[in-house]
């Protein structure tokens, strides 16, 4: 395994990846399929990376949180890769914390950490930075991913500032708005049915050695470990933008829970290195045709139960799964948080009155927006103090038909079977020789 390539070297205080059901601590290297230990048939942990806080505690520097020319790469000590030159970097985060006395009600404060403003204009780059990082540094050619949206896209923009191909395997008829973005960056689209994209990326992962910024695998419930890396960053510019504070409670939008695990685990770091003297409450936000995670929360089910539901069609596309993950139910358990689900039309009214105040989110973001006034009616004693609300991605993408030229059947459709063959047809080039030479 590489430790250096093109001036990316790993972090000196990265200890390895801990599982965070059986605990065992692996060595740093590509473990993107949860934890090969205690997975079963039915289950996979998520693996978390692990640093040693207190001798990093000692040598960080205080500009770490404020320099804000940097991008992510300013968080470097703290972040898996160490990108020295900040050459991977698209000057993603430091988006603006923004008061929103509006949506108050009982809450003393509430302020949106509005992630719509990152280069592809969605939190997930943050998660792209770090992901495509580890698989820059691991010596990767080709970055793959499953996605129709918001996380094709940033996978696409890293791989690119990366020098990486980029595949997106989707699932029905694209969003003309999020493929044509997608394709600006110069990834390959293809399709496929919803299980069998699970197969077509496994595929593509160990046959061909590419890298998957997310999850791949069956059961589904893992993602890249290094990804919520870059979402923990959140929970740091939260807490320097309340003057040093933590907030009382944190919303996010959940499919997965990768955001929410990844602010949480900012926030136990900050706790960790004795820069905060306190955590919040984790609150992940569904919408209510699928739920998987309030579905478990609810039933107060192990971390080894996770359900998969089939899921209705909702408004909010980004995050309308029907499973999520471990490390999701372990954030809502362990931070004294909730998971709740909330209706389309809760959800279409919070985006309609975000945008009055001058905001246009995605739909997926107005999920936890629409969060708030359901936790005040289900868990009152949660609805108060400061809540922070991130705001995942921007409006355009799903709510404004754009003029692009782009045909949506021109995506192919595969199977694991017949993926190398339709995409030799495509693009002109066999999946094992893409990224070579
Ligand atoms: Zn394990």
């Amino acid at each position: 395994m590489p430790s250096t390539q093109d001036g990316l070297t790993w972090n000196r205080h990265l200890t390895g990846l801990r599982c965070i059901h059986c605990g065992h601590l692996h060595q740093v290297g590509p473990l993107t399929a949860g934890c090969p230990r205690c997975r079963t048939r039915e289950f996979v942990a998520n693996l978390w990376l692990e640093y040693d806080l207190a001798s990093l505690r000692h040598g960080l520097q205080r500009t770490t949180f404020t320099d804000r020319r940097a991008g992510l790469a300013a968080y470097n000590p703290l972040l898996p890769v160490e990108d020295a030159s900040g050459e991977l970097s698209l000057a993603e985060g430091n988006t603006p914390l923004l008061p929103a006395p509006y949506l108050r009600r009982a809450f003393s404060q509430v302020w949106l950490k509005d992630e719509t403003r990152n280069p592809t204009f969605s939190y997930k780059d943050r998660l792209c930075y770090t992901a495509v990082s580890a698989g820059a540094l691991l010596g990767r050619r080709v970055a793959c991913v499953a996605s129709s949206g918001n996380h094709g896209a940033a996978t696409a923009a890293y791989a690119r500032r990366a020098g990486m191909e980029c595949v997106v395997i989707g699932t029905g008829t694209p969003l003309p708005v999020m493929a044509a973005q997608m394709r600006a960056y110069g990834a390959k689209l293809v399709r496929a049915e919803d299980t069998e994209r699970w197969r077509v990326l496994r595929r593509c992962v160990e046959e061909y050695g590419w890298w998957p910024t997310g999850n791949y695998t069956w059961p589904l419930a893992s993602g890249n470990p290094f990804g919520p890396e870059g979402y923990k960053t959140i929970a740091y510019e939260v807490w320097r933008d309340l003057g040093e504070r933590v907030p009382d409670v944190v919303l996010v939008p959940v499919a997965r829970g990768e955001g929410l695990a990844g602010v949480w685990k900012g926030f136990l770091e900050l706790a960790e290195l004795g820069l905060a003297d306190r955590l919040p409450r984790m609150v992940g936000v569904e919408p209510e045709a699928g739920g998987p995670l309030a579905r478990a929360w609810r039933a107060g089910r192990e971390l080894t139960g996770m359900e998969m539901l089939t899921p209705g069609r909702t408004v909010a596309v980004s995050i309308g799964g029907g499973v999520s993950s471990t490390q999701a139910l372990l954030t809502v358990r362990d931070s004294g948080g909730h998971a709740l689900t909330v209706s389309d039309e809760e959800i279409l009214a919070a985006r309609a009155r975000l945008a009055e105040e001058g905001l246009l989110v995605e739909a997926a973001a107005a999920t936890a927006v629409a969060g708030l006034s359901r936790l005040e009616r289900e868990v009152p004693a949660l609805a108060a103090g400061v809540a922070a609300v991130v705001l995942t991605g921007s409006g355009l993408k799903d709510a404004i038909p754009l003029a692009v030229d782009f045909e949506p059947e021109s995506v192919p459709v595969v199977t694991a079977d017949d993926f190398a063959r339709t995409f030799r047809d495509r693009f002109g080039v066999d999946p094992s020789e893409l990224g070579v030479g």
